[in-house]
């Protein structure tokens, strides 16, 4: 089973290549993002709660969304392999993932980074903020994402790196490019 760590800033296409992957590997695919914003459309005590995070572009509490994490991977059930999509974002997020897999006698296969420059970051989340209906997708508060990125997330690079797990792929170009450079390190593992 192969554990993948699917890792970029707002905007640098992890949802995106996330759901090429799906459909060539079979992965099954977590993105708490998604699972938070079902849990807002639920109109859940969880859903308010995290509307109050989401709509000032800063992160849950780390407690919280381990617990959501464990939950929703718990619910899986076995299959080929999994696509973490915007967890970990800070370290104590990837400390409790590694024990939360070893726990499962798993772990993480590969930590792949989707690099893209800043700039592009913006413009790409500016854009999709005209249909995705994202209350995060305007100005100000992907300014604040980016901050809480660069600041709490980014350091994982380094984390990573020093477990042998970290791989940076140029996140811009085609989306077949893209996908081709994630494939290709998928493959290799
Ligand atoms: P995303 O769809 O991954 O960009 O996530 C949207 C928002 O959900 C983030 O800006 C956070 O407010 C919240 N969120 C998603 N994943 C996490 C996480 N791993 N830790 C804390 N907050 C999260």
């Amino acid at each position: 089973m192969k554990n993948i760590v699917i890792f970029g800033a707002p905007g640098s296409g992890k949802g995106t290549q996330s759901d090429l992957l799906v459909q060539k590997y079979g992965f099954r695919h977590i993105s708490t993002g998604d699972v938070l914003r079902a849990e807002i459309k639920a109109g859940t005590e969880l859903g308010r709660t995290a509307s109050s995070y989401i709509d000032k572009g800063q992160l849950l509490p780390d407690a919280l969304i381990i617990d959501i994490l464990a939950a929703t991977y718990d619910a899986l059930g076995p299959c080929e392999g999994v696509i973490f999509d915007g967890f970990p974002r800070t370290i104590p997020q990837a400390e409790a993932l590694k024990q939360m897999l070893a726990d499962r006698n798993t772990g993480v296969g590969a930590m792949l980074e989707l690099d893209v420059p800043e700039e592009m970051l913006m413009e790409r989340l500016v854009n999709r903020g005209k249909t995705s209906g994202r209350a995060d997708d305007n100005a100000e508060t992907i300014r604040k994402r980016l901050d809480v990125y660069r600041s709490q997330t980014a350091p994982l690079v380094e984390w990573y790196e020093s477990e042998g797990l970290h791989h940076t792929v140029k996140g811009y170009g085609s989306l077949e490019e893209i996908n081709a450079a994630l494939c290709a390190v998928i493959d290799a593992l």
